[in-house]
């Protein structure tokens, strides 16, 4: 029987043992093993890889711990930009939207334009009009509003700086969610959402609505989602990058994955991490900073939610 699989992401970065309240530690862990099982359980009753991926994302948004949907970050301005793409492996189809505000699930519009539309990518205000158009609502700022959220901005607002996530440097965390998944008919697909970067101006726009940089499904070889500085992962092409491997040079999904983000990720001065499945269902999930919001199910019964330790 063909192995099916799922793993997700809320984010890479500067996550030390120690650093976080136990409690903290805990609503992290929770909402993870929700998402994540959200997902498997499509994936068990035979449903699609592109259903599980959606479903686990929406719950990721829907939580306001992470960076996307509900808890996106707050732009120069004050607002919320968020980015989503999705992508099936089977057809590679593939929609995306970016800097869109006011939308609870960014990633079902950008399942929307994939599904309904004969583009790719929807951006700003005419993405926005586009999910008017199809009955989503728009909810105030209000839903978006976080404290915690809201205190990295002031730390940064007025200057220059833009931040991955969070205000201090040296415990930074990039807060992007992403799921990838391999279901019972080998099918792959991948999903990444984010609020991207804090303070964010000039309609700044990182790796993750980008398909090929931060999202990327293919049947032939895998389906990957990252996490990280948008801006090497765009120019390292990061989440192609890892299929091209298996595809032209015949390496594992581990090696290819593992490759890409502590090898020429690193090389290019970028840092993040990835979630990848491959169509038999084994499941990657590098990182080349201290620690990854992470979590993987598959259906030999192996499952696991980490936050910290090394990469697998
Ligand atoms: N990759 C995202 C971006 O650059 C940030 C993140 O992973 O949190 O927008």
């Amino acid at each position: 029987m063909q192995k099916f699989s799922i793993a997700i992401h809320g984010g890479a970065g500067t996550l030390v043992k120690g650093l976080m309240t136990p409690e903290k530690e805990e609503a992290y862990k929770n909402a993870l093993s929700e998402a994540l099982e959200l997902g498997y359980h499509i994936l068990e009753q035979g449903g699609a890889a592109l259903d599980a991926v959606e479903a686990a994302v929406r719950s990721l948004e829907d939580c306001p711990l992470f960076n996307a949907g509900r808890g996106a970050v707050f732009t120069a301005e004050g607002h919320h930009e968020m980015d989503a793409s999705i992508m099936e492996g089977k057809h590679l189809k593939a929609g995306a939207v970016s800097l869109v505000t006011g939308i609870k699930n960014p990633i079902s519009v950008a399942r929307s334009v994939m599904e309904h539309t004969e583009h790719v990518f929807l951006a700003g205000e005419g993405a926005m009009q586009y999910a008017k158009s199809q009955g989503y609502k728009f909810l105030d700022a209000s839903y978006f509003y976080d404290e915690f959220r809201y205190s990295q901005w002031q730390e940064i607002k007025g200057s220059d700086h833009f931040q991955l996530d969070h205000a201090d440097k040296k415990d930074f965390k990039f807060g992007t969610v992403g799921a990838v998944a391999c279901d019972q008919q080998g099918n792959v697909a991948a999903a990444t959402s984010t609020g991207g970067m804090t303070n964010k101006k000039w309609g700044r726009v990182g790796d993750s609505p980008m398909i090929g940089a931060g999202n990327y499904a293919n049947n032939k070889t895998c389906a990957v989602s990252c996490t990280g500085s948008g801006e090497y992962f765009i120019r390292g092409v990061v989440a192609y990058d890892v299929a091209c491997l298996m595809e032209h040079k015949s390496m594992t999904l581990v090696d290819a994955a593992h490759e890409v983000i502590h090898q020429r990720v690193l090389s290019l001065g970028g840092d993040g991490g990835l979630i990848a499945v491959d169509n038999l269902g084994n499941v990657a999930l590098p990182f080349n900073t201290e620690g990854m919001y992470r979590g993987y199910k598959l259906s030999t019964g192996k499952s696991e939610v980490l936050i910290y330790g090394a990469d697998s």
